[in-house]
């Protein structure tokens, strides 16, 4: 069993944009720079939001912060939405989700302009990247395809299981994953909270990725020998050995099933640094599709 060490592929990638940063510079080009937009204080959107201003930081791109109390209302939030689509000194920003119920999420995330949409999530990036354009790609299982791509692990022909269909992880990576391209060429299988038989399902699998949000979900009886098994579920659970008091789990009961595998993510330390990543290289790419 090999770990696919997402933390050490992202170190990886962000040295790479560090680099392009300082060429940018050389040449007298204008550094990128992200803006992001927090409301409320949910404290898994604000260690989010706090570790992309620290990858920005890192990498060198300028960065800048905007936080709003829950109470906020949708106006305001859509006005500040149409300031930075207006404000040519940022190249992309995000809005960070959830957001509080009295505002509609759809509403804000379309209000984005799509050449700014460095999450990837506004209808027409989703568009581009169904019909292979050149847009921006959602983060997250953008940055499953990267993973995958730098340790060569091979997709072509494969039956991949992807559980779970969110429109920001689940249902892009069911595209991304049955593309002709590689990584790519997969037979996919999207499973949801309605799929029949998913133990024998995800025991044909290949390729098994998880996306759920449920603890442990993913047992050893469910996964094939040798297979793949990518991770995505974050669920923060109480841990009173830990001085913060919580910690992290995955959707896949990672002790039982690690063995079974010939690679795996951990969590943390696996796609949630590559979901970070991707949002730096999106930013950068705002450059290239706005001629700057
Ligand atoms: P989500 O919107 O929370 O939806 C969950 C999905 O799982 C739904 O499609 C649901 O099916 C499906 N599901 C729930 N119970 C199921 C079951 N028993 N059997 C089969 N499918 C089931 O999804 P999400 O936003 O993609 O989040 C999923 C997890 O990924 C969460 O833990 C989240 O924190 C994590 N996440 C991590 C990152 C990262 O960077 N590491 C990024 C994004 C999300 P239905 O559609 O039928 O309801």
């Amino acid at each position: 069993m090999q770990l696919i060490d997402g933390r050490a592929i992202s170190e990886e990638i962000k040295q790479e944009l560090a680099l392009a940063v300082k060429s940018r510079k050389e040449q007298g080009k204008k550094i990128p720079h992200l803006a992001a937009v927090l409301v409320g204080g949910d404290g898994a959107s604000i260690s989010y939001v706090n570790a992309k201003v620290k990858a920005c930081e890192m990498i060198g791109f300028e960065s800048t912060l905007i936080r709003y109390d829950d109470s906020v209302s949708e106006e305001i939030l859509l006005a500040k939405v149409q300031s930075l689509n207006d404000d040519k000194s940022i190249d992309g920003f995000i809005v960070q989700l959830p957001l509080p119920a009295h505002i509609d999420e759809l509403k804000v995330t379309q209000a984005i302009d799509p050449l700014k949409d460095v999450d990837g999530f506004h209808p027409t990036n989703i568009g581009n990247m169904v019909l292979n354009i050149p847009g921006f790609l959602p983060a997250t299982p953008a940055g499953i395809m990267e993973m995958i791509k730098r340790r060569k692990i091979e997709t072509e022909g494969k039956n991949c299981v992807i559980i779970g269909r969110s429109n920001i992880v689940g249902m892009p990576l069911s595209i991304m994953m049955a593309r002709n391209s590689n990584p790519g060429n997969c037979t996919v299988t999207l499973a949801h909270s309605k799929t029949k038989n998913l133990k024998e399902l995800c025991l044909n699998a290949d390729i098994l990725i998880a996306a759920i949000g449920q603890p442990g979900f993913v047992t050893a009886d469910m996964v094939k020998d040798g297979a793949v098994v990518i991770d995505v579920g974050t669920t923060r659970i109480d841990d009173a050995s830990r001085e913060r008091g919580w910690r992290l789990v995955g959707d896949v009961d990672f002790a039982e099933v690690a063995p079974k595998c010939s690679y795996i993510t951990p969590v943390p330390g696996g796609v949630g640094p590559m979901t970070i990543a991707s949002l730096m290289l999106n930013t950068l790419k705002a450059m290239d599709l706005k001629g700057k």
